[in-house]
């Protein structure tokens, strides 16, 4: 069985870009999949009232199931709300529930607002760490808008993964992106750090896919994956059976990158 080498402290990556459909969602329970599968305990936050990666991780999360709302809105023990992923062991997921939508709003008057998830995660961490129960990773589905729950996910992680989707121009939105970032980092977390940049939806077949790619490559040499995540019907069709592509198809092209991009990530350390 092939494994990962492990981080010595927990890893916890945000899933950003403001645009919608461009990956984020599959990104954040494909890569979280691929590296539990590889060895790791991983938590998958859905902070997205959508709930698209609880869905996709075949997390219950309708009706009176507490989640990412309680968390950060009544201080809710994370530990206490996540759900063991049904057919990967160690991995774990927070859901988000209808309600999340409204904590955009009611988090605005409340103590601490952009602090929320921060402090969620630390009481967490403190429980867990040099337990069994440790993670090595968390990852955080955002959003796709700059509201609050974004900021917090912003706050609460160490390191910002961006998906970039190969059929749009990207470099514009991107820019926009990181001065967002540079400037929530300087007033409210300095250790923040775009580590990340994963190209998904490629198609080699078009100049529009390769145009991407060689810019994004170009301009940020570190950051960005040497794999490339491509278009296949497969990565969509697998949240319908309430599964990752990983572990749903295995052998699959989508599930062969996404485990390439977890082997990469993990490889480069923190
Ligand atoms: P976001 O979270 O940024 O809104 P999603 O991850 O939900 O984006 O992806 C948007 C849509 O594109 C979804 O229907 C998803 O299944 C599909 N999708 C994502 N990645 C791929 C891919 N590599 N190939 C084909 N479809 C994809
Ligand atoms: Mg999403």
């Amino acid at each position: 069985k092939k494994e990962v080498p492990l981080p010595n402290h927990t890893r916890i990556f945000t899933i950003s870009n403001q645009k919608g459909g461009v990956g984020k969602t599959t990104t954040a329970v494909n890569l979280a999949a691929a590296l539990a599968t590889l060895g790791a305990r991983v938590l998958v936050i859905d902070l997205d009232p959508q709930g698209n990666a609880s869905t996709a991780l075949g997390i219950e999360h309708r009706g009176e199931t507490a989640g990412t709302y309680e968390a950060l809105l009544d201080g809710e023990p994370l530990r206490e709300l996540m759900q063991q992923c049904p057919d990967i062991d160690t991995l774990w997921c927070v859901p988000a529930t209808l309600d999340l939508a409204g904590a955009e709003i009611e988090l605005v008057n409340l103590d601490k607002r952009d602090y929320r998830l921060r402090q969620a995660i630390a009481a967490l961490l403190d429980e867990t760490t040099g337990t069994e129960q440790e993670f090595h990773y968390i990852f955080i589905d955002c959003p796709p808008s700059l509201g609050l729950l974004t900021i917090n996910a912003f706050v609460a992680a160490r390191e910002v993964l961006i998906p970039i989707q190969c059929e749009y121009y990207a470099l514009e939105g991107l820019g926009q992106l990181i001065s967002n970032l540079n400037l929530l980092s300087q007033d409210l977390n300095p250790q923040l750090r775009l580590t990340t940049i994963l190209l998904t939806m490629y198609d080699g077949r078009t100049n529009l896919s390769q145009e991407v790619a060689a810019d994004v490559r170009e301009h940020f040499p570190q950051e960005t994956l040497k794999v490339a995540i491509p278009r296949t019907v497969r990565i969509s069709e697998a949240p319908s059976f309430g599964k990752t592509i990983i572990s749903h198809e295995p052998t699959s092209t989508g599930a062969i990158a996404y485990l390439e991009a977890a082997v990469e990530i993990a490889q480069r350390g923190a």
